[in-house]
């Protein structure tokens, strides 16, 4: 095999896909009007991965199907508008928040669930972030903040120490949570100075957005590894992605390399209604089929939780698959080899 070049910069053009090798040149015009619809960019990184894993490459290169809307498709399809007080605050559950720090990625995704609203239109402008923090000042119930986007991590290493410092005044805020790519695709972002931003606060966690283990290059495996020895505690979420991680051995592959990353693999989302991403979904019975077949084969500490965000702002719920199921005055057990078994309860009459 040879060796692919160095990639040290970023693409965000169609010309550059194609430059690249990762589209034909004939399907550019058709793919300039999907960029023109959700934007597209691949850091260095990314770039360099896609062109030796397809799995990546899917991900992040626009294909002609993103043109296709289907009837189920939703302009917002996890409900971020629902429940928001003030701009770029969701408000969903009691005792969190969702304060979205900026509309900008390092690259985009061609599956998001926000894609409707990410672009590089940069960070929440201050008064409107002053008003953000005044609610979160207000309302004693709001136990964690959690930092999204867009991506949180394209802030400047000072910006996020004012708002974590910020953030850290407030007495009733336990938790700082950061839900990012950063860590995996920009690797080069997590640098001393932004460790010691997150470490202001007694309790930030951060949860890394990964699909499939070609993104761990050994740059990303590093960054991680910084994170974790500074202490920070590390998630992961997961997006189950047709062609992309929807086998067992490609999300086993993932998982296993999480665990040993010291990233705690958290939540296996169901695709979302997105427009333009249905070539990404799968069932929900395929993904419980994965989940069923990766239960007994993996450790316990590998498997996430399998999610569905429940369209329209309801909130997220675990989808199964069930193990449980009642059964006259009792129980039945499906173990991990799908036997069935009678349970009773001792202490239900
Ligand atoms: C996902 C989400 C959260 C965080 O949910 P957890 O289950 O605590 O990870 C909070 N608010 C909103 C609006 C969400 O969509
Ligand atoms: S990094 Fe997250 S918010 Fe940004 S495009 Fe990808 S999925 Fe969407």
């Amino acid at each position: 095999m040879t060796a692919l070049p160095r990639r040290r910069a970023a693409v965000q053009t169609v010309a550059g896909l194609v430059a690249d090798g990762l589209v034909q040149a004939e399907d550019a015009p058709v793919l300039e009007r999907v960029a023109q619809d959700f934007r597209l960019r691949l850091t260095a990184p990314m770039r360099q991965a896609a062109g030796g894993s397809a799995a990546v490459a899917r991900q992040f290169v626009p294909t002609a199907e993103e043109l296709v809307s289907r009837p189920d498709d939703l302009f917002d399809p996890i409900g971020d508008d629902v429940h928001a007080p003030v701009p770029g605050l969701t408000h969903r559950y009691p005792d969190r928040v969702i304060l979205h720090v900026t509309k900008t990625c390092e690259v985009y995704c061609r599956f998001c669930f926000r894609r409707e609203t990410v672009g590089d239109t940069g960070h929440l402008p201050q008064d409107q972030l002053d008003a953000a923090l005044d609610y979160i000042r207000r309302t004693p119930a709001i136990w964690e903040v959690i930092l999204t986007g867009g991506d949180p991590l394209v802030l400047s290493a000072r910006r996020i120490a004012a708002l974590v410092a910020q953030l850290s005044a407030i007495a009733h805020v336990g938790v700082i949570r950061l839900h990012t790519r950063v860590p995996v695709v920009a690797p080069e972002r997590i640098t001393d100075d932004l460790v010691a931003a997150l470490r202001q606060h007694p309790s930030v966690w951060v949860v890394v957005h990964t699909n499939h283990a070609d993104e761990l290059t050994p740059e990303a495996r590093d960054a991680l590894t910084r994170l974790a020895d500074a202490g920070v505690p590390l998630l992961s979420q997961s997006v189950l992605l047709r062609g992309v991680n929807d086998t067992v051995e490609a999300l086993e592959h993932l998982f296993r390399a999480l665990i040993r990353l010291r990233v705690k693999p958290y939540y296996l989302h169901h695709c979302d209604l997105a427009r333009g991403a249905g070539h990404f979904r799968t069932t929900i019975a395929e993904g419980q089929a994965l989940m069923a077949a990766l239960r007994g084969r993996l450790s316990g500490t590998c498997l996430p939780t399998y999610v569905l965000d429940i369209p329209g702002g309801h909130g997220k719920v675990p989808i199964g698959p069930d193990h449980l199921h009642r059964d006259g005055d009792g129980w039945r057990v499906t173990d991990p080899n799908g036997g069935q078994h009678r349970y009773h309860d001792p202490g239900q009459s």
